[in-house]
């Protein structure tokens, strides 16, 4: 071997090593699934490059993923006629993790197994995983269309550096050969690999082949020496999960597939497969996990959906289709009205991108309607997902209406602080002579609920919605009315019951109003420019006074924002 020289790992990738090996040791198995995972983007994306570069094939264009092993050897092999990486991809690749988010990501690493085990499943750390089952790994690879002196061989011990080196390859494409660890003898087994090949990859589009041994035998049946023949098999399904009718597909299917898209350990709450023909032609296949990704609030968090055009990948995290407040849903689009050679530039010209988005976003808030109907499940996505829906009014003026009736909130009826509640729940339970629906915000949830101004709500059992994330101010001033009903702040401007007061309360209130004229006028006087009005209200019940806002101004919540932002 020519030209070697060995380098040091990114030191992100000598934690991640590190953690990786000692918190994934009961999901070892995973490690297949990555390296399969890599071998079909690898496939996919050589079948791309070839559609303006017939040669990238080398005169094999019948993409592959061959997994072979040797027991007595303890080597599991995983190689594919894919794309292949030049030398310096390779030090790239699988010296660094490039990613966005990595150092965020290990900060939240805390060093409990299972808990960081599933961060990992979710960071897809890919590669890195077959040190959890192997001491030594070997990458030999060439990029499709080079020279056959162009190949590279990688080699580590996952210890702190690897060793490139150029290397003579016939074949393009990658194999990576993993030396077992001692105790991890038992993946270099044939029934072994065949049933994990089934379990992660049976939706993969590559056929995933191993092979067996054909031995011609003599008329007693002994095998004869010499005649050992290699027939490959195909081990999976090898057709792309979502082209396949929707009555073929097990919601076992559905949930690997997921696995494999979102890079998560756990099942997705719920999915929704469509195969729409006709002015726009499209499938989806959309899912809502069970859990957050470490970069749910991150600007540049990876979201969006794996686009294909009609079964080519074309790429990883299309975020121009799904609007930001589902920004947690995963899935595949594949759709004929783009071109192939579409990239991320041109999708933002394409006006049928923009009814793609608008179709998909439908999807998506139905998949959510629907989900609801599972009050435990919905609970799950609302407590991990709520509050980016509640970016939706703002975002999506068009749906609102949908969007606000996905909305839970918690409410003086529970008086506690799950937000189970729904707008429709809410309206359901209005008083005779109720005509708005009433909220207030506060900073917790213990300041909404004991604050003085719902006394007189609960002394009339009339039910007041009670808000403390951080975005509820936001919502609510783009949420204006639900079911024909408006929101009212009960801390702002003046308090006005409608119906549920009689003439003979109102009458009352203005006899003591003007009464107390004298007391007003002296309190006015002691607080001066700290105040704008002092009035007697009838908001109280047990407390003397409070403090309300003029109902055209900005909230608490807001105001603390803009002071942030040094406004
Ligand atoms: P991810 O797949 O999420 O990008 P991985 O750690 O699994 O992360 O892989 C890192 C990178 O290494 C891939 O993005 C790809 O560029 C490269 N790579 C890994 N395996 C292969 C392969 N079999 N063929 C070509 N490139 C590969
Ligand atoms: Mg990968």
């Amino acid at each position: 071997t020519a030209h070697e020289e060995t380098l040091g790992f990114q030191t992100e990738v000598k934690q991640l090593l590190h953690l990786m090996i000692h918190s994934l040791y009961s999901n070892r198995e995973i490690f297949l699934r990555e390296l399969i995972s890599n071998a079909a983007d690898a496939c996919d994306k050589l079948r791309y490059a070839a559609l303006d570069n017939d040669a990238l094939y080398e005169g094999d264009s019948e993409l592959r993923i061959e997994i072979e092993h040797d027991q007595a050897a303890g080597t599991v092999t995983v190689r594919d006629n894919g794309i292949g990486m030049s030398r310096a991809e390779v030090i790239q690749n699988l010296g660094t993790i490039a990613r966005s988010g990595t150092a965020e990501f290990l900060k939240q690493l805390s060093g409990e197994q299972q808990k960081d085990a599933r961060l990992i499943g979710q960071f897809g750390v890919g590669f890195y995983s077959s040190f959890i089952v192997a001491d030594e790994v070997t990458v030999r690879t060439r990029k499709a269309g080079t020279e056959h002196g162009d190949g590279v061989e990688w080699r580590s011990k996952g210890e702190g550096e690897f060793t490139v080196a150029d290397i003579d390859r016939e074949l393009h494409g990658t194999e990576i050969v993993l030396h077992l660890k001692k105790d991890a003898g038992e993946f270099a087994d044939d029934y072994r690999l065949k049933s994990l090949v089934r379990k992660y990859s049976d939706h993969i589009e590559v056929p995933v082949r191993m092979p067996s041994v054909d031995v011609e035998r003599n008329d007693e049946g002994e095998e004869i020496p010499g005649t050992e023949k290699i027939r490959w098999e195909n081990v999976n399904e090898a057709t792309a999960l979502w082209v396949r009718p929707k009555s073929d597909v097990s919601d076992d299917d559905y949930k690997a597939f997921y696995k494999h898209v979102a890079h998560d350990f756990s099942d997705p709450l719920s999915w929704s497969h469509n195969k729409v023909e006709g002015k726009l032609e499209y499938t989806n296949l959309l899912y809502v996990p069970g859990r957050a990704p470490f970069d749910l609030y991150e600007r540049d968090g990876s979201r969006g959906v794996k686009l294909y055009v009609q079964r080519v990948f074309i790429m990883d995290d299309a975020e121009q289709f799904l609007p930001i407040y589902l920004r947690f849903i995963k899935g595949v689009l594949d759709t004929r009205e783009l071109s192939l050679n579409v990239s991320r530039e041109l999708l933002q010209q394409d006006p049928k991108v923009e009814k793609i988005k608008s179709a998909l976003t439908k999807r998506g808030l139905d998949m959510l309607k629907k989900l609801a109907k599972d009050k435990e499940a919905y609970q799950t996505f609302w407590n991990t997902f709520g509050s980016v829906l509640k970016e939706g009014p703002a975002e999506d003026f068009a749906n609102r209406e949908k969007i606000a009736a996905l909305l839970r909130f918690s409410s003086t009826h529970t008086d506690s602080s799950t937000q189970d509640q729904s707008l429709s729940d809410y309206v359901e339970r209005m008083q005779e002579g109720q005509k708005k629906i009433y909220y207030i915000v506060a900073d917790s949830f213990n300041a909404a609920k004991s604050s003085p101004h719902l006394e007189i709500f609960r002394k009339k059992g009339i039910e007041v919605l009670l808000l403390s994330d951080r975005i509820d101010e936001w919502l609510m001033s783009h949420l204006t009315d639900f079911d024909g009903k408006s929101f009212i702040d009960v801390a702002k401007g003046e308090l006005d019951l409608g119906d549920i007061e009689g003439e003979e309360e109102k009458k009352a209130q203005e006899e003591t109003a003007k009464a107390k004229e004298e007391l007003v006028k002296r309190v006015q006087d002691a607080l001066g420019e700290e105040v704008q009005e002092v009035k007697v209200t009838h908001r109280l019940t047990d407390s003397p006074a409070c403090v309300v806002l003029p109902e055209h101004e900005m909230g608490y919540q807001m105001r603390r924002i803009m002071e942030a932002a040094g406004q």
